[in-house]
């Protein structure tokens, strides 16, 4: 049996990978399973796969968690630092699927351990791709990308030699709002944005999707995870959400990775390797589909994409800097306090300040990580209040 630990099992990709360990319940042991605000959610899954612990991110939940097991002799605990314990407990493979940078603490614990770890939680890879790349290698941890297109990439790659690669191009849906005009964008709104045309998945992430910002993660993300040039990295317009990544070698040979879009493909192929087996995906009927389309991913359209470059040039603690800036400004989107362009706007201008202060020097530890992560937000804040003042 597999011991198994899902990190942010209450949400969209926890829920995928409850499903895919819920057909062969013989197969996996469950250790720990957290969640965040969805008490109910996370005690109903502790008292079908009794794991080890249940944990909720926010300590003021304990007592809601504690009456939910009552009765069931299930342990379970509450913050930030039972989160890393969590991570602390023996397991052969974890699903890193917390949202946001609140995932990068649990992670980095994990692959200490040397631990397989299915990494969906791209925030960590932008906001500490070195550190993290660094400490699996040191402890002989594996990390298996989830993300759809860098687990495209990674199957493209299987027995290949990266000294041929010209181009890695990922592909992006263009989110909710790809077929309005420009000038409409300015006053779409949080529902809107909510809403994705190929896939199902978390709010927050169906919403950068929208702004393309998820898009610029995933260039950064492409970058630290397989060490490749960011000029050799792109992202292309493909609405269908068919084909999840290509790799161009220098033979003129392009390498694509298809399938349907459905995030079991992913992380059952994490699960399984470095096996394949037979997964509960829609099967692709060419004819059906009749045609592939392709857009340029235009960064006047999506400023994100183009800060995602200039983090990718700078490095070190930029890509903290950004995330932790983009957190913030979706926060204060979804919160009805920025309108959406404004969010590319506020991120840039946190970007700015914080390098005119110097205040993204440092090497990428955990702590100036987290220092950074921080000042980010709060200049995020800042520069919000002045501007509403
Ligand atoms: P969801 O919002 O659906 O789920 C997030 C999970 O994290 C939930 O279990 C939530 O708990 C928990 N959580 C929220 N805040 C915190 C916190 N501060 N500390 C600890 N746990 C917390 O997100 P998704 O499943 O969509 O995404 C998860 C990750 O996977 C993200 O990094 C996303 O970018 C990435 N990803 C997602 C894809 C998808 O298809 N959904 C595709 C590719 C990558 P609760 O709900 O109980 O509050
Ligand atoms: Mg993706």
């Amino acid at each position: 049996m597999r011991r198994i630990s899902i990190f942010g099992a209450t949400g969209s990709i926890g829920a995928s990978t409850i499903d895919l360990i819920r057909r062969d319940p013989e197969a996996y042991r469950l250790v720990a399973l957290t969640g965040g605000q969805n008490i109910a959610g996370l005690a109903a899954l502790a008292r079908e796969f009794r794991p080890e612990i249940a944990v909720t991110a926010d300590p003021a939940r304990l007592p809601e968690l504690r009456a939910a097991l009552a009765g069931t002799g299930l342990a379970c605990a509450a913050g930030p630092q039972a989160l890393i314990e969590a991570a602390d407990r023996p397991a052969d493979w974890i699903m890193s699927a917390i949202v946001g940078a609140a995932g990068l603490p649990p992670g980095l614990r994990a692959l200490r351990h040397g631990t397989t770890l299915a990494l969906a939680n791209k925030e960590s890879l932008v906001c500490a791709g070195p550190l993290l790349m660094e400490t699996a290698r040191r402890h002989g941890a594996t990390i298996l990308p989830v993300d759809s297109e860098h687990s495209a990439v990674f199957q493209a790659l299987a027995g290949e030699d990266m000294a041929s690669v010209e181009r890695v191009i990922i592909t992006a849906s263009g989110g909710a709002f790809r077929d309005w005009p420009l000038d409409r964008l300015r006053d779409a709104t949080p529902a809107e944005a909510s809403s994705h045309p190929n896939w199902d998945m978390g709010q927050r992430i169906t919403i950068d999707s929208a702004s393309m910002f998820n898009k610029a993660l995933e260039l950064i993300e492409t970058r630290e995870f397989f060490g490749i040039d960011p000029r050799r990295i792109e992202a292309v317009v493909h609405p269908e959400s068919i084909i999840h990544a290509m790799v161009a070698h220098n033979d003129g040979g392009i390498l694509a990775h298809l399938g349907a879009p459905d995030m079991r493909h992913a992380i059952g192929f994490a699960l399984n390797w470095p096996a394949r087996r037979a997964l509960p995906v829609e099967r692709l009927d060419f004819v059906r589909l009749g045609s592939l389309s392709f857009r340029p991913a235009c960064e006047t359209r999506y400023p994100a994409l183009r800060l995602a470059r200039e983090v990718m040039a700078a490095g070190g603690l930029h890509g903290a800097a950004f995330n932790g800036a983009k957190e913030r400004a979706l926060d204060h989107f979804i919160a009805g306090r920025l309108r959406f362009t404004e969010m590319a706007e506020l991120v840039e201008r946190v970007l700015e300040r914080l390098q005119a202060a110097a205040a993204l020097a440092g090497a990428v530890t955990l702590e100036e990580v987290r220092r950074v992560d921080q000042i980010a937000r709060d200049s995020a804040d800042d520069a919000l209040r002045l501007d509403q003042a």
